[in-house]
């Protein structure tokens, strides 16, 4: 009997070993076939399902081992490379190995409970099968044999009756048969097109030809040649047609719709061209964007820029050589980036290996989605959460079966199976949205770099404002940096102007003169705007003119925003409601003021400016609903809309050809975040709204209004300087010690009672000066606090934090190792773990 390491999907940090009964996997499988399959096991007093991580044979061990219950799946779920990745994520982010790889796995994975008979794969299976049947076999064996499964219905049957079971089991322990429990999945049957395609050679041909009766006349000789007769009319016209939509479109393939739609008499005939060998007709896989519309299509470029071929040249030599390697791809927007990735991807094909792509919101990225999808057509596979869980999980075995080989997806993408992954795209890689916040805190990119490493990768982070920590790897060696520093096309970055708010006099609304101008005369062109503004809502707060109160949350320490649509005061943390009548929780007074401002009250103030304009808000609550957000991103492409005001929701990735101003109403309103990162997020957010301004062919500019235009995060962002800010902040980090000078672990305690927080919070803050005092290590890690988390409470819990702050890494993580230990043994309070935070609110 074979030995199974198995984790255990339960909160328990080491894995166990199993016996696995010959019944479950006859010998003939082979270990590594076992590798990432589900097993229910004995746990505790009753049962668990977990993953199987390793196989060996039984050895005399001082225990008595239990034996796996039932192998759940046919087939592995994850290539057996995953399964270093996944046992280092549990030792990094603390966190227990079997829930690291039920988060890695798409949702949906029900087990079903029906069982199916089929043959195992080794090929003598059929041989050996015949042998041990003998002459008279029964009606469901020669099913069986010729079909290599059984319908779950019949397995079903067999099963239950006591001989055909006998023989069910000797066929298992001939290792001629297995029984498995297939995983239930949706179908995927409405994802194909039929599509038709020409010869290139006639493409060629009347490529150019413009007048139709001489196109007609090449298609006539056309047929002549390739089947001895001449062409009816219609259906030399159906061939004209279908190459007029390929020219137009750039893809050879046409699909049926829209050459019925061109021309519906043809799409009739068209299935009797393709069986006279005229037209190649194909069932395509089509891509639709998030919006329901078929992907555009780029053609390929002629010719890379100089730029472009330094940085290709780089990747290729790495990827070339096997060996791990990570580049920074720093190049300013618009400076084809997305070629670099793929010609990349191109050559990592060509070796025979897989391409991870990685974006923060694949709803904004479906321009990247479009242009692989252009290039590699069905060798892309689409991860990420607007799929169906059936969708998703057919996804995911396409990629581990080899069929699909580039893989583009949002953050847990990166645990995608490709069997031997050869390059992974990471790009805007500077964006938060790569870092999980909840349950394995993982940061997609971190990972990414870890997974490429194990498996000898190549690694491209992209970015227009990279993380200062990538740009200072960049510099010091770790990564290499490549750099795109022109436009595409000679474009030039939109012009900068920085407006003082301290110099506006009072009463003047929100928007300065220049501003104010600034829409109106783009409004008047027929051009678009963008009015960048960080909070929603329409006042940030409400205060009390008798006695200065401020609204606050019953539930958590934070004050209410006033919104109008609905009208109510709402916590933006817990979504806790007042009424916006409300009074005064101190003095019972109705005198009640908002003060500070959201998107809606930005858009009241647009309205009033330009009464004509349409004007949309886009921030966290309409994208709630995602198709209200998807359609309102359509109308802006459509130039249904003429002023979009929004959160950093807008500054990620759109492209509309049409913008040519953009306002941040107050840019200095994230530099008093309690956040060592501050300055680094202002500038990133001002250069990546900035980006969307100009993109057209008319140039564009940038008003950027604050209370701060000394500060060098705006002064920098405003003249596009991106290295002198990392410069600076460099500089900032490496005195105060911050990232990547160290590295941080977050601990936050929670509790009902701000007593058991705050003494728990004490006791974890003892244990740790404790344990850096005797292990000798102390100019290594230091321990900030306990104090009040930022967010003192929240969701009627108490929250008291910890940092620990190190420069040794492997001391961080013993001690990480020790205190989570040590507060696990104990129970109660809530303790949370964020290794290398990104938000610590
Ligand atoms: P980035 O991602 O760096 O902001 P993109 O990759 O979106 O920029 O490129 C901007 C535009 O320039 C795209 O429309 C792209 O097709 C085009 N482009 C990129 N490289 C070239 C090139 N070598 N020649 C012509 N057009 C190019
Ligand atoms: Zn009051
Ligand atoms: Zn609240």
């Amino acid at each position: 009997m074979r030995c199974v390491e198995v984790a255990v999907a339960a909160p328990v940090g080491q894995t166990y070993s199993y016996l696995l009964p010959d019944t479950l996997a006859g010998v003939q499988e082979p270990d590594q076939a076992l590798v990432g399959r589900r097993v229910f096991v004995p746990f505790g007093t009753g049962r668990a399902s977990g993953y199987i991580l390793a196989v060996g044979q039984q050895q005399d061990s001082p225990f008595e081992l239990k034996k796996v219950f039932d192998l759940i799946d046919a087939v592995p779920l994850f290539p057996a490379a995953l399964v270093e990745l996944f046992r280092w994520l549990a030792a990094y982010y603390h966190y227990p190995l079997g829930q690291v790889i039920k988060t890695a796995l798409p949702g949906g994975l029900k087990v079903s409970v029906e069982p199916i008979i089929c043959l195992t794969d080794n090929n003598s299976g059929k041989e050996a099968g015949d042998r041990s049947v003998g002459a008279p076999a029964n009606e469901w064996l020669a099913r069986l044999l010729a079909a290599g499964s059984l319908s779950p219905r019949e397995s079903k049957r067999v099963l239950a009756d006591r001989n055909d079971r006998a023989t069910v089991n000797r066929l298992i322990e001939d290792g001629v048969v297995r029984v498995v429990k297939r995983c239930s999945r949706d179908s995927v049957g409405k994802k194909l097109e039929r599509c038709y395609r020409l010869d290139r050679e006639l493409c060629r041909d009347i490529d150019g030809v413009t007048e139709e009766a001489a196109a007609l006349a090449l298609i006539g000789r056309y047929v002549r040649e390739k089947i001895g007769r001449e062409p009816g009319r219609a259906e030399a016209k159906t061939l004209l047609v279908a190459a007029s939509i390929s020219a137009g479109s750039g893809a050879e393939d046409v699909p049926r719709r829209e050459l019925a739609a061109e021309y519906p008499y043809g799409a009739k005939i068209v299935e009797t061209l393709a069986a006279d060998g005229l037209i190649t007709a194909l069932d395509r896989r089509v891509y639709r964007s998030p919006l329901g519309d078929l992907l555009p299509f780029y053609p390929r470029i002629e010719q890379h820029s100089d730029e472009q071929l330094v940085a290709i040249g780089a990747i290729v030599e790495s990827l070339e050589r096997r060996v791990y390697r990570t580049f920074l791809l720093h190049g300013i927007t618009g400076s084809g980036k997305t070629e670099v990735y793929l010609a990349a991807a191109e050559r990592t094909l060509a070796n025979g290996r897989g391409v991870l792509v990685l974006v923060p919101e694949i709803a904004l990225a479906t321009q990247l989605e479009a242009h692989f999808v252009s290039r590699f057509g069905p060798l892309v596979a689409l991860l990420h959460s607007g799929l169906s869980p059936g969708e998703r999980f057919d996804e995911w075995s396409r990629i581990l079966s080899g069929a699909a080989q580039i893989v583009v997806g949002a953050r847990s993408a990166v645990f995608a199976p490709l069997p031997d992954l050869g390059l992974v795209v990471v790009d805007e890689e500077h964006d938060g949205g790569f870092k999980q916040q909840d349950g394995l805190r993982y940061h997609a990119r971190d990972v990414a770099i870890v997974r490429a490493s194990m498996n000898d990768a190549v690694v491209i982070l992209g970015s227009a404002t990279p993380s200062v920590t990538s740009y200072q790897h960049g510099r010091s060696g770790k990564y290499e940096l490549l750099q795109l520093s022109r436009r595409v096309g000679g474009r030039s970055l939109p012009e900068v102007a920085i407006v003082d708010l301290k110099k506006q006099q009072h009463g003047t609304g929100l928007f300065h003169t220049a501003l104010k101008t600034a829409l109106q005369e783009t409004f008047d062109r027929g051009k678009q705007s963008i009015l960048l503004i960080n909070r929603r809502g329409f006042s940030s707060s409400v205060v009390c003119l008798d006695c200065g109160t401020m609204v606050e949350c019953r539930h958590c320490k934070v004050t209410m925003n006033l919104h109008k649509r609905p009208q109510a005061l709402l916590c933006h943390y817990c979504g806790y409601r007042l009424p916006s009548s409300t009074r005064c929780a101190t003095c019972g007074s109705t005198r009640m003021h908002p003060v500070g401002f959201g998107t809606e009250r930005v858009g009241e103030e647009v309205a009033a400016l330009l009464p004509q304009a349409r004007i949309a808000r886009l921030d966290s609550d309409i994208a709630a609903d995602r198709r209200a957000f998807l359609g309102l991103l359509k109308a802006a492409g459509n130039r249904e809309l003429d002023v979009l005001v929004g959160t950093q929701i807008l500054a990620k990735g759109l492209h509309f050809p049409d913008v040519t101003l953009v306002g941040i109403v107050l840019a200095d309103s994230g530099l008093s975040f309690p956040d060592y990162r501050a300055a680094e997020k202002t500038y990133q957010l001002i250069a990546q709204v900035t980006g969307r301004a100009g993109r057209g062919d008319t140039p564009g500019r940038v008003i950027i209004q604050t209370l701060q235009p000394d500060h060098y995060a705006i002064g920098l962002a405003a003249e596009h300087r991106y290295a002198d800010l990392a410069e600076q902040e460099v500089k900032i980090r490496a005195s105060a010690g911050f990232p990547p000078f160290t590295r941080l672990v977050f601990f936050l305690v929670e509790d009902r009672l701000e007593s058991l927080a705050r003494a728990r919070a004490e006791e974890i803050g003892r244990g740790a000066r404790d344990w850096i005092k005797t292990t000798a290590s102390s100019s290594q890690v230091a321990v900030l606090g306990p104090a009040p988390a930022a967010i003192e409470r929240l969701r009627d819990r108490y929250r008291w934090q910890i940092l620990l702050k190190a420069t040794d890494t492997a001391a961080l993580h013993r001690l990480t190792d020790y205190l989570a230990a040590s507060f696990q043994r104990s129970g109660g309070q809530r303790v949370l773990i964020d290794v290398d935070p990104e938000n610590m609110l």
